[in-house]
């Protein structure tokens, strides 16, 4: 059908709330233990802080479980195991290196089930997101770096990579478990030892996959995991024994660890926010288009940092768009994240509902026209239903900062030229969308896209392969791919 096309005037189906659908929870255990300490050294250890804090389930608000809150002496304590297993652990070669990356990304596939309930537990995503994207791409970014870890001398011609010592790595809660193994296995497989903070409210997955280390008989030190809140980060990015700090969070915090870190030589990578336009062309096939949007923006709950969070959309199409994604939303499923029917899941954490909340209020006394689906939210719990808004203007909040939520700006365009001064009059640039039925347009537009990733006739696709990263505000460094291993080792003259 012509993207110009108007509406069809036969009347819609409409199945979301009219239907209801049988619950389909998914029942596995979790295996989420009541109290948890710190993996320092290759066990668990009780933190010297003697401090604990809650860790709440944003799916109903409960505790489900105590995190050790660590502090400077915790750290070093990891530092220490890190460090006195950087030698032994460097000097493998490499096939034996991967040999254990192979095993661990075995048994994360193996224990796939239970992780998936736990991060869907813990983070409040949607366990569909987290059975059939967290849990596979996890495990293929081990799976891949093994491959790796005895082709260093392959990496870049004439040269092979040395591993440069004990990094400190810092993730943000979207992603918790992804964003655990696109830090630890390119480190390893380039002979590093780690130290890792996991976020605050989503410490579960990182503290079981202790377990599956020591599973995979990693030997003690390699890898150590120390959680608590901004302080315990901190204290990771500030311990002279760090050669390198890979840090994933936000650009406020990406920034002060910039300043703290400028003249100790210890290196740094920053993966940081994003505000990516995802633009469409009045020749994009409509129905492909509006199911971009949808998962551009609502896959899981929009906390992505890569989320199409503004919509660029060609005038003349737009009033087509925006009606056919308002019926797509009245047909998402919000709700608990351990049902399987489940589309858009819980907000992380009470904070993050009140920021999104305080942002979409900017929208509306900024002027913008709110639109947001009539579903029923769960009592208890943090949700937020999807929402979009229309008369969108560049000088608008919800224009120019990262929501982190749910919640869709759109703003329109005339000509290519437009909607490419549009996309990148951003602070950031990590990553951008293109739809369009025309192959030399969509590569004109990925050559002035200020953006680390630009997809086409798609959106929020990830391979280990392909390296992830940003531009401008959004950080410097890579992570996945040729590019990623680079960012964790020396070129040494092969
Ligand atoms: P955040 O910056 O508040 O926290 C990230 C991590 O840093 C947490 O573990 C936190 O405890 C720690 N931290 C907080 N203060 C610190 C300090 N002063 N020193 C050291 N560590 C400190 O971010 P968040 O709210 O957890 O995550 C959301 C942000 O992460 C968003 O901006 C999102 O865009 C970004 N993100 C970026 C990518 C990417 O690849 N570019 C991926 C995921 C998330």
């Amino acid at each position: 059908m012509p993207a110009k096309s108007k509406r069809p005037t036969a009347r819609e189906l409409l199945f979301g709330d009219l239907w209801e659908f049988d619950p389909a929870p998914e029942s596995a255990p979790a295996h989420i233990e009541s109290r948890y300490g710190l993996f320092i050294g290759g066990r668990m250890v009780e933190p010297k802080s003697k401090r604990h804090f809650n860790s709440i389930s944003p799916r109903d608000g409960s505790v489900l479980s105590r995190i050790a809150h660590a502090n400077a002496a915790d750290v070093d304590a990891a530092y220490r195991a890190a460090a006195a297993a950087f030698r032994p652990w460097s000097r493998l070669p490499g096939h034996e290196r991967g040999k254990y990356l192979f095993r661990i990304a075995r048994l994360l596939q193996d224990r796939a089930r239970e992780f998936a309930v736990a991060e869907s537990l813990d983070g409040g995503k949607p366990i569909r997101e987290s059975r059939d994207f967290d849990l596979p791409v996890a495990a293929a970014h081990f799976f891949y770096h093994a491959g790796w870890a005895d082709k260093l001398a392959y990496v870049a011609p004439g040269r092979s990579l040395a591993p440069l010592g004990v990094i400190g790595q810092v993730i943000p809660w979207n992603f918790p478990l992804l964003m655990l193994a696109w830090k630890i296995a390119p480190a390893l497989a380039t002979g590093n030892t780690v130290v890792i903070k996991p976020a605050e409210t989503t410490s579960i997955t990182a503290m079981k996959f202790a377990s599956i280390l020591q599973d995979a008989g990693l030997p003690p030190g390699v890898v150590n995991i120390v959680t608590g809140a901004g302080d315990t980060g901190a204290a990771v990015v500030n311990h002279p024994l760090a050669a390198k700090i890979a840090f994933t969070g936000s650009t406020e915090v990406g920034k002060s660890i910039q300043h703290a870190l400028a003249g100790t030589g210890k290196r740094l990578t920053l993966e940081l926010g994003g505000k990516a336009a995802n633009i469409v062309f009045d020749d994009a096939p409509p129905d492909q288009a509006v199911e971009g949007i949808i998962n551009g923006i609502f896959f899981n709950q929009g906390h992505v940092c890569c989320a199409g969070s503004r919509l660029l959309v060609q005038e003349d199409i737009a009033d087509e768009i925006v009606a056919r994604l308002k019926r797509r939303m009245a047909v998402l499923r919000v709700g608990d994240p351990l049902d399987k029917n489940t589309d858009v899941g819980a907000i992380n954490s009470k904070e993050q509902l009140a920021r999104i909340r305080s942002l979409v209020k900017s929208g509306v006394d900024e002027g913008a026209v709110i639109h947001q689906c009539a579903c029923r939210l769960p009592a208890k719990g943090y949700y937020f239903p999807p929402t979009l808004f229309t008369g969108v203007t560049q000088s608008q909040r919800i224009a120019r900062e990262e929501i982190f939520g749910p919640v869709l700006s759109i703003l329109t365009f005339r000509t290519p030229d437009e909607a490419v001064e549009k996309a990148n009059n951003t602070a950031y640039g990590l990553s951008a969308g293109v739809w369009t039925d025309k192959g030399s347009r969509i590569l004109m537009m990925a050559s002035r896209l200020k953006a680390g990733v630009v997809w086409a006739n798609t959106y929020n696709k990830f391979d280990p392969s392909s390296p992830f990263g940003g531009y401008k505000e959004s950080g410097f460094g890579r992570e996945g791919g040729k590019h990623g291993l680079l960012d964790y080792a020396l070129l040494v003259p092969r």
